[in-house]
């Protein structure tokens, strides 16, 4: 199959109308995503986990199923460990709060790499100033890799918790993540993964990892907004306090207190995102029939088309390795004289969408030394055709900004 059969299943991209390669920030939305949120207000719409009438079993029935399609999918041992959230953000904030407030001290140390996206920085900067734990960094090369050496310094008895991505928003590289495992359980702390950007593009498997928390969105995967996944170890999620309170996650309440209600639903207060569960499923089955070594082939060939051709546009600096192999499809670049906003709005009034800015990983730009850059990131969609349009219009930059070349 081509990237031309693909399209014809999703509505914005089977008319060509734009060239959208923007996938980092959210993925497009195939039919069967839509028509499964459809389904579910079409056949089970009722507040589900409430009701013992027909309809609220009904919409519970396909929100456990999608629990049960996402635990598979990561392979979790069991369905208790999947948390429903509302993104990545909501997810790592979970942790936070719930483990990080209650399981950190004045003195222990928190390790992040350079990378973060400020969802897996901010929520570990708040447990640090209200624990009076420490924030450590990983440092990387300027090609995005974190050497053993960097590693073993910075992950000590001291370490209580390690937060990392397993691919960068900006560079693309994936972190050797069950290296960082192997080392912080040695010392006894945890390991908050934030899949994001890797869960969309290949396969996860948290029990061949070992990762004790591991969070992603649905939009990136092609699912629903508003749709998002925390993974926990339930021996970990059992002895956590919940992150939101009030109606759902409890067992019982009385005028002083209440008992929580049991894994997962203790950390899922309040009306359900349901519809979207049953949306993230059916994403999750259209990756799975596709499969990730199309998905990771297709990506990897139109990587390769850009980087190499990007690489003969003058003054145009691209972040990261110089393998498009390391890049799992996100091509971040700067071009000298020119501010990535207008960068991206050239390419926009070519039709082309790209990202432009600081890409939420401010810390980690400032390190490698450039405020801000264009970020193009390819998913299987898209065609050799859109990667040429891109660099053609990219290579016309400078001269549309008014340089010689
Ligand atoms: N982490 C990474 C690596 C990301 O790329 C993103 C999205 N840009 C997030 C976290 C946050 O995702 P969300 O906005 O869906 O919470």
């Amino acid at each position: 199959m081509t990237a031309y059969d693909y399209r014809q299943d999703f509505p914005l991209l089977r008319e060509n109308k734009t060239v959208y390669i923007d996938n980092a920030a959210t993925a497009q939305r195939p039919d069967c995503v839509l028509e499964a949120e459809k389904h579910f207000y079409e056949t089970a719409n009722a507040n589900p986990l409430r009701g013992f009438y027909p309809l609220s079993l009904a919409a519970t029935e396909q929100y456990e199923e999608a629990r049960k399609t996402v635990q598979k999918f990561i392979h979790a041992k069991s369905s208790k460990e999947i948390i429903f959230t509302r993104n990545t953000t909501e997810s790592l904030n979970l942790v936070a709060y719930s483990y990080g407030l209650s399981n950190l001290r004045e003195g222990d140390e928190i390790v992040v790499s350079i990378m973060e996206h400020h969802s897996n920085l901010l929520p570990w900067q708040m447990v640090a100033r209200q624990t009076g734990a420490v924030l450590k960094f990983l440092e990387c090369t300027q090609e995005g890799t974190l050497p053993d050496e960097v590693l073993e310094a910075a992950i000590t008895e001291k370490t209580k918790l390690v937060a990392v991505a397993q691919v960068s928003n900006v560079l693309g590289c994936v972190n050797p993540v069950e290296k960082i495992v192997k080392l912080a359980h040695e010392k006894g702390a945890v390991v908050v993964v934030d899949a994001a950007q890797s869960a969309p593009h290949m396969p996860v498997d948290v029990t061949a990892l070992d990762v004790d928390f591991l969070a992603f969105s649905g939009h990136k995967l092609m699912g629903p907004m508003g749709i998002g996944v925390l993974y926990g170890k339930e021996e970990l999620l059992e002895k956590m306090p919940p992150f939101l309170t009030g109606g759902e996650m409890i067992s019982s309440v009385t005028r002083e207190g209440a008992t929580y209600a049991k894994l997962p639903h203790k950390f899922e207060a309040g009306t359900v995102n349901a519809a979207g569960a049953a949306g993230l499923a059916a994403a999750i089955r259209y990756v799975e029939k596709i499969g990730f070594d199309t998905i990771m082939a297709k990506e990897e060939a139109l990587t390769k088309r850009a980087m190499e051709r990007l690489k003969k546009v003058p003054h145009l600096h691209i972040l990261g390795d110089e393998a498009p192999e390391n890049h799992t499809g996100i091509v971040a670049f700067t071009i000298e004289g020119v501010h990535p906003h207008d960068v991206s709005e050239i390419l926009s009034s070519d039709g082309i969408d790209v990202r432009a800015g600081h890409h939420c990983a401010q810390p980690l730009l400032e390190y490698l030394g450039v405020h801000n850059a264009t970020r193009a990131s390819f998913m299987f969609y898209n065609t050799p055709e859109e990667v040429n349009a891109f660099v053609e219009s990219t290579a016309q930059i400078r001269r549309r900004m008014g340089y010689g070349e």
